[in-house]
């Protein structure tokens, strides 16, 4: 299986089975491909007290960036100025002033001009504490030892910066069972997981348990490190991570899981092409190539794609009538199999 089927995969089983071995007792929202600009994981799972993730959905299915987070967390119950009401930034208010404005926009927050012509705002609901725990996994389904290695080096770095709560790496069984590099050379507070083709909670089994990061600590950002060995005598380099950062990034990183899940992959690939399938595999409905006749990667399943073949307009004309072709429909099942993973908001 190529990495990105082994990755969908993993996600359909953790949106089904996390946690591996225990019972759930927290609500899930698993995304892939999310992470930092230096840094981006294969599979997030976003741990969400249920009550917090129902209050969360009054924001709307869409995310809230960083600098809308600003405004909703800090907006005031009662109306304010918003430069009394919100915090200092480090960049110019103008940006806080459009910020304020995006957020009324979206109906986030109400806004309206004071005698003297000043912007103020107020809270429509309270911000809630809806993201638990945040868990990445990086998925290497072939890991021969030198790609282990490779991989070690990366898993090192996650552990020490210690933004997720937990890291994983999934790979598929070999002979032995875990790639025995993996095995000794694997920090020990990373988990491993070993993930079979197959459904059930039974697919996916640990062979290591990870350990909590310490999320709410400074973490150690490794910029380089040497070779070592007798010709590369060079230092180290390294910065630290601080808490306010990391917490800001990990509520980032969750509200842009929580607007992409994992499906998402329909929109960086060509569903609009009459080859373009969702084949329901033994492990989970991926994307099928009829013209590849097997399961194609979203690199190839691009614009370039030579033998991209437009869906024939009748197929948008008949049974189609009004919503577009099979290919529209796919990314209508995906967006509401999406859905299905985000609560409804509360009533009042
Ligand atoms: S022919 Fe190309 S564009 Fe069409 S489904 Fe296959 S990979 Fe995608």
């Amino acid at each position: 299986m190529h990495e990105f089927g082994f990755e969908l995969a993993v996600c359909q089983w953790a949106e089904h089975h996390w946690p591996p071995g225990r019972p759930r007792d927290r609500t899930v929202i698993v995304a892939r491909q999310l992470g930092t600009r230096r840094r981006r994981w294969d599979t997030l799972v976003i741990e969400c007290d249920p009550q917090g993730l129902t209050a969360r959905a009054r924001f709307g299915e869409h995310r809230l960036d960083s600098d809308l987070l600003g405004v909703v967390r800090h907006a005031p119950a009662e109306w304010a100025w918003y430069r009394d009401a919100l915090p200092e930034p480090d960049y110019p208010w103008r940006y806080v002033r459009e910020a304020v404005h995006r957020a009324a926009d979206r109906g986030v927050v109400e806004r309206r001009r004071d005698e003297n012509g000043r912007i103020e705002l107020r809270r429509k609901w309270r911000y809630p504490d809806w993201v638990e725990r945040i868990v990445a996994v990086e998925n290497k389904p072939d890991l021969d030892a030198s790609a282990a290695r490779d991989l070690l080096d990366q898993i090192e770095r996650d552990v020490a910066l210690a933004l997720a709560d937990e890291v994983w790496i999934a790979t598929s069984a070999t002979d032995s069972r875990v790639e025995p590099v993996l095995l000794e050379g694997a920090p020990v507070e990373a988990g491993i997981l070993v993930v079979e083709e197959d459904r059930g909670a039974d697919a996916a089994s640990v062979a290591w348990q990870p350990r909590s990061l310490a999320v709410d600590d400074p973490g150690t950002r490794i910029l380089d490190r040497p070779e070592g060995g007798s010709y590369d005598a060079s230092a180290c380099r390294f910065e630290y991570a601080d808490p306010d950062w990391k917490a800001d990034k990990r509520l980032a990183i969750a509200e842009r899981a929580y607007e992409r899940g994992w499906r998402s992959y329909a929109d960086s690939m060509r569903p609009d092409c009459r080859q373009f399938q969702l084949r329901p595999e033994t492990a989970v409905a991926r994307p099928f190539c009829a013209a590849k006749d097997r399961a194609q990667t979203p690199g190839e399943c691009s614009q370039g794609c030579e033998q991209f073949e437009p869906e024939p307009p009748v197929w948008r004309t008949r049974e189609w009538p009004i919503d577009g072709g099979p290919g529209a429909a796919i990314k209508r099942l995906l967006d509401r199999q999406r859905n299905r993973q985000r609560p409804d908001p509360p009533e009042k």
